[in-house]
């Protein structure tokens, strides 16, 4: 098996009804990543998957797998493979005969069929379990088998749509690990639609969040995470703490804010002139107490309103003004003391993102 690239160019989706679900969309999706689609409800992610999955053609733009125009090209003639999320597998049939369904379709002999079939299921660790049935499997395994059956036409592209969603925590948890293993054995190109972040995170090569039928931004988690583009991607990822205000300058390379708490800095990328009105965000984990230590910028008096011990970490709730923010202090050293009353909290320049004003997540 080998993975293909995926190519989308200037791509947008009007629904029969006038609703436009993608909007002039650009995608690279490289040769044998895996890809997740991450956003919120009904942005649009499943639209994007029909249309490389060839269940429905853009009305504006092309779509491309390997190089080749997709456009006009019915889903079973295209190098896809796909898993949905009620991953109907065939109940009366055995696990063996699931997987080489596909085959069958294809002419392919029955000694063939069984040692494809082994094969895969050696691949997706069920070997041995061939013979039983769908129902005597559980959810995980089932998983596999699905995957087995979507791998046993090898696909170039394999789009899975919340094939997670069904399983329980601890499952789906595990299910990361396996599904990505999978991916890294075979090279096939996996396009993986979520809104669960924490799967898009744990599992990608690059992750496109998308929102209102517009990809945001694309990058490795890491990037998503650290240095996110928009404040939708900023608050839709992870948990922040947001304020608002207006640039009023710069000093090496950081931006100020001034705010309802005063005078902050950050990181901006953009070069934003003074009187913008932007946003500042602090993840709570990059927050800290800030008594007598480190930059003297950059601190806000704060109450303190609740803490929380959750287990490796404390989570610290602050009051300053009519601003709450939280703080995720490591479970150890200082971060163990009972911290009530008054506080001073803080940050550094480099650890908090400078915006313009713009839609935040929920
Ligand atoms: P979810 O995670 O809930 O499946 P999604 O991000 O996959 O959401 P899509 O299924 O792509 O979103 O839908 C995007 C938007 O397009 C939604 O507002 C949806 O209501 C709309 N939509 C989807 N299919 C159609 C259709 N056949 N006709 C009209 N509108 C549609």
């Amino acid at each position: 098996m080998h993975g293909q690239d995926v190519a989308l160019k200037g791509v947008s989706m009007t629904y029969p009804n006038g609703f436009t679900a993608v909007h002039d969309t650009d995608l690279d999706i490289h040769a044998g990543e895996f890809f997740s689609i991450l956003g919120p409800s009904g942005c649009g992610k499943t639209t994007i998957l029909r249309m490389i999955s060839g269940f429905i053609d853009p009305t504006r733009g092309r779509v491309a797998i390997g190089g080749q125009e997709m456009n006009g090209i019915g889903p079973n003639r295209r190098p896809t493979a796909l898993i949905f999320q009620n991953l109907a597998l065939f109940p009366l049939m055995t696990v063996w005969e699931n997987v080489a369904f596909g085959l069958e379709a294809r002419g392919v002999g029955k000694a063939a069929r069984r040692k494809r079939a082994d094969e895969l299921l050696e691949l997706v660790a069920l070997t041995g379990q061939g013979d039983k049935k769908p129902t005597e499997l559980s959810g995980g395994q089932r998983q596999r088998v699905a995957v087995a059956r979507a791998l046993a036409v090898e696909p170039a592209v394999l789009l899975l749509d919340e094939p997670l969603s069904a399983l329980d925590l601890k499952l789906r948890q595990h299910m990361r690990a396996e599904l990505k293993a999978i991916q890294c054995k075979t090279g096939v190109t996996f396009i993986y639609i979520t809104h669960d972040q924490g799967e898009a995170l744990t599992m990608s090569d690059r992750v496109a969040v998308m929102n209102l039928g517009r990809i945001e931004q694309v990058g490795p988690a890491a990037d998503i995470y650290n240095a996110p583009a928009t404040p939708f991607v900023a608050t839709f990822v992870g948990e922040q703490n947001v304020l608002r205000g207006r640039v009023v300058g710069r000093e090496n390379g950081y931006a100020c804010l001034e705010t309802p708490l005063g005078r902050l800095f950050g990181v901006d990328n953009r070069g934003l002139s003074d009187g913008t009105d932007a946003m500042i965000f602090v993840r709570p984990e990059r927050m800290r107490i800030a008594n007598g230590t480190g930059d003297p910028a950059n601190r806000i008096e704060a109450e303190v309103e609740r803490r929380d011990l959750e287990g490796p970490f404390v989570n610290l709730f602050v009051r300053a003004g009519s601003h709450s923010l939280a703080l995720h202090l490591t479970n150890s050293g200082t971060a163990g003391q009972e911290f009530t009353g008054i506080q001073t909290v803080g940050f550094d320049h480099g650890d908090a993102v400078v915006m313009p004003t713009g839609e935040l997540a929920r």
